[in-house]
């Protein structure tokens, strides 16, 4: 961590150097003989949520197991001597994507832990917004980072707190971090998950047989075969045992705000979320933007993959044709993944290609799921113009990204932001397209059933857009000793 002297953009400053964003996918299993293949197997279906890292803990009865791993989850966690080694009946797995520098094994998730009770292993999706602040105080105090994670702090919490009970320490921990977390925690005896206060990142509970299930999206309770029982709430801490399940709330029960964005582009859309079929929502998505802003043309073209269910819907909404006109190649990983921007404008080239008999000639209307730096856009109306299009109007099934995430979707700085920084017209400018038209905030909560959005209560966390963030962004609040006195004088 740097020093910090100067005054102004102090704060920023600090918070950058360290800044950590993180996309990650979490799960865990209790009581079954293949719990370690089955993490595996789950995490895969998880991969679309991180693809730098991936992590395994088991508890056989006596010893934990760790296997942590830069890469795909397929590449490492199917081969039979490492699934193997994961000894046990108990697992908990993370995949994750940073983009904070070079990825470092001790980054790499599950974390683990000696606590004076036993071991501890945490999976963690979600950032937590005040974890510089409580990382520069755990360090006056004497701790010992040995990672950047936020996660880490949450470690430290837990083995500071001098409440008597696992459980109990682990609400303390709970009660001084603020942000956004799922988390999936494996003792020698328990396996545990909990959600933040708004219930920002989702987490499902499953059953197979016996065995109790915890994963970020159902998906991964599909690919098993277990059964969905229902959502860890906003709030809650489930602790599963060889006894069964307990539920403890820690703080009082008020209406969760899920980030919205899991429904545009961050969960898979086979995954149901809150209730509600993510495919369904995205279709509903673009069927409301056909509504609000129809388009004349002869064809309608998802940039694939996040754009195709609004595509369809926009389709159907507006008896426009859908074709797929471009064509994605799916050994390359996702755009965002490439740290610097000329190498990601390689990439969506290197990710899609112009289906040219379906767009020499037409008039074309592309849907995309989002609008973030605009390196897709600008590259896909150009490689539609040379492949023939006559006319290219963009449709993007979400309103504009105006204000970065801090929630653990990883989406940059303000001023990299294309729709912070131009008005919509310089936006059309810049991606040369004949017209271009985003999803109004208020037609995002109509395609998820509402009248629209409730201002005094919003139903999901939607500061991308609206710059309403649910929670403080202590971190971001001032330099960190500033921050630290006041954090010391309201935890004591
Ligand atoms: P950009 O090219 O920077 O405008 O990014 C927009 C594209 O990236 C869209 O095609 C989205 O599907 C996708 N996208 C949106 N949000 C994210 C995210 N948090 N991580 C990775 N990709 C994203």
């Amino acid at each position: 961590m740097t020093n910090h002297v100067d005054a102004d953009d102090q704060a920023l400053t600090w918070l950058d150097e360290d800044r950590l964003h993180e996309e990650c996918g979490v799960f865990g299993i209790f009581g079954h003989p293949d719990a370690a293949a089955l993490t595996a197997l789950g995490l895969h279906a998880l991969q679309h949520r991180g693809q730098e890292a991936a992590g395994i803990v088991t508890f056989d009865g006596a010893h934990f197991h760790t296997e942590r791993r830069l890469g795909l989850v397929g590449d490492h966690f199917t081969a039979s001597q490492v699934i193997e080694r994961l000894k046990g009946d108990t697992a908990i797995g993370h995949v994750r994507y940073s983009t904070c520098g070079d990825p470092i094994m001790r980054n790499v998730q599950p974390l683990f832990v000696d606590l004076a009770s036993g071991g501890f292993a945490l999976a963690h999706n979600g950032n937590i917004t005040n974890a510089l602040t409580l990382r520069d105080w755990l360090i006056t105090k004497g701790a010992i980072c040995q990672s950047t994670t936020d996660t880490e702090v949450i470690l430290h919490l837990v083995a500071r707190s001098e409440k008597r009970s696992f459980v109990e320490k682990f609400i303390e921990a709970l009660l001084q971090i603020e942000g956004a977390y799922a988390l999936v925690g494996l003792t020698n005896k328990k396996l545990v998950g909990a959600r933040d206060p708004f219930g920002i990142r989702p987490l499902v509970l499953g059953r197979l047989g016996e065995a109790w299930v915890l994963a970020s999206e159902t998906c991964a309770l599909d690919i098993i075969g277990a059964d969905f029982v229902r959502e860890v709430e906003n709030g809650e801490v489930v602790v599963i045992t060889k006894d069964g399940i307990e539920s403890h709330r820690f703080v009082p029960k008020y209406p969760a705000r899920l980030c919205i964005f899991e429904y545009i582009y961050f969960a898979r859309p086979d995954s149901i979320v809150g209730g509600r079929s993510v495919y369904d929502v995205r279709k509903e998505m673009g069927r409301q933007l056909a509504l609000e802003t129809p388009a004349n043309a002869d064809v309608v073209i998802p940039i694939p993959d996040s754009g195709v269910p609004a595509a369809i819907g926009y389709s159907q909404g507006s008896g426009i044709p859908f074709e797929f006109g471009i064509i994605r190649n799916h050994y390359v990983g996702r755009t965002f993944i490439e740290p610097e921007q000329r190498i990601r404008q390689l990439g969506v080239k290197l990710k899609h290609s112009a289906n040219e008999a379906q767009v020499r000639g037409k008039r074309i209307v592309l849907i995309d799921d989002s609008v973030v730096r605009g390196t897709t856009s600008v590259k896909i109306v150009q490689m539609m113009r040379e492949a023939g299009a006559k006319a290219v109007h963009m449709r993007i099934s979400s309103p504009p990204i105006t204000h970065p995430d801090f929630y653990g979707i990883d989406t940059p700085d303000q001023d990299k932001l294309l729709a912070a920084t131009k008005t919509l017209e310089e936006m059309r400018t810049y991606m040369g397209a004949d017209s271009l038209a985003f999803l109004s905030v208020e037609g995002i909560y109509k395609a998820m059933g509402y009248d629209g959005r409730d201002a005094a209560h919003p139903q999901f966390t939607d500061h991308c857009f609206t710059g309403e963030y649910p929670t403080r962004l202590r971190d971001r609040e001032g330099p960190p000793q500033q921050k630290q006195l006041s954090f010391l004088a309201e935890v004591g």
